[in-house]
């Protein structure tokens, strides 16, 4: 198994280095042509429209599309989010998504750099709970019913998989807990 992190901005070290404290192999995608031979792509948090930007200039909406439909896992953490999702709220204006997954998120819901916090979080699937680092972080604010939900915040959706699709709207990369990281790839990538 061999995962790929969205290495054009953002927090996309972090990922790797979870990914290799738990033993899987990752690579930083910077190329489009970087995601042949990839089993889960994470596209990381950081600034949604820095990275959209990226995105197009590298060509990469197209591709990833494509590899996702071809059976690539991807999981979008915080800004990775807003950029999966079908339908995002106060976006830029012209800033496209992948459109991905059957989520409407809003952008900075939770408000602006000053109101980032941490939170405690029941996760589905995870026996204990565990520690969210929400940055200028979204919200899911709607979901198709084949959506699961995994996790909320104050009533409002956090984290949510469809399929072999995962939209966390905080960090796990940032907390040295490696327990999203193995969700992502063992019931998710390796399903
Ligand atoms: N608010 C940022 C955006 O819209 C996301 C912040 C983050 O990824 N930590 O892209």
């Amino acid at each position: 198994m061999r995962i790929g992190v969205l290495a054009l901005q953002g927090a996309f070290r972090e990922h790797m280095m979870m990914l290799e404290a738990l033993g899987i192999e990752s690579s930083a995608i910077r190329l489009p042509s970087q995601l042949a031979d990839l089993s889960g792509l994470i596209i990381p948090g950081g600034e949604s429209t820095a990275i959209a930007k990226l995105m197009v200039a590298y060509g990469f909406y197209e591709p990833i599309r494509q590899h996702h439909a071809a059976g690539l896992a991807v999981w979008g953490t915080c800004a990775g989010a807003i950029l999966v999702a079908k339908d995002i709220l106060d976006a830029v204006p012209g800033q496209e998504s992948l459109a991905l997954m059957d989520i409407t998120v809003r952008r900075n819901a939770f408000g602006r750099q000053v109101d980032s916090f941490e939170a405690d979080l029941d996760f589905a699937h995870l026996a204990e709970r565990f520690r969210g680092v929400f940055i200028r972080a979204p919200w899911i604010e709607m979901a198709a019913p084949d959506v699961e939900v995994l996790a909320t915040h104050d009533g409002r959706a956090v984290a949510a998989r469809q399929g072999t699709l995962l939209a966390t709207a905080f960090h796990p990369e940032l907390t040295g807990d490696p327990r999203v990281h193995r969700y992502f790839a063992e019931e998710i990538v390796g399903s």
